[in-house]
């Protein structure tokens, strides 16, 4: 990301990234907390992005998003990285909320007569039990 980039904090200003600057940094992993110059309130590096408020290591996250992009289930991710259920439905709805954001931002203005879109599906509901004789 450049200098210049703009980013938001937490209160709605925005400012350039070169005005911010680390207040301190916290935690295990040592992420930094930043200062708005315009309103003087902290917030973290990670307030913005999809790994927000989980402890949970981003390469993890990462994986889970990857494995229900794939088609897997929200309890077989759960199990596959040894996390909780309510943890993945929670990466799920965040990761789904900052899509929904970052499309709002990048797609507009756009004038299209025709779009195709790519097929992905997953199940929302548990699958029936197939019983076989
Ligand atoms: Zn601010």
């Amino acid at each position: 990301m450049s200098e210049d980039a703009e980013i938001g904090c937490p209160n709605g200003c925005i400012v350039k990234r070169s005005q911010l600057r680390v207040s301190h940094y916290y935690g295990p992993r040592r992420r930094a907390r930043y200062r708005c110059p315009e309103c003087h309130r902290q917030f973290s590096e990670r307030c913005s992005s999809v790994f927000a408020g989980f402890h949970t290591d981003d390469a993890t996250i990462y994986r889970v998003l990857k494995a229900l992009c794939e088609g897997n289930g929200i309890r077989a991710a759960a199990r596959i990285f040894d996390i909780n259920r309510k943890t993945g439905e929670r990466i799920l709805d965040q990761a789904a909320v900052h899509c929904q954001k970052v499309s709002e931002k990048l797609i507009k203005n756009y004038h299209l007569k025709e779009c195709q879109m790519d097929e992905l599906w997953s199940f929302v509901k548990k699958r029936k039990r197939v019983y076989r004789c």
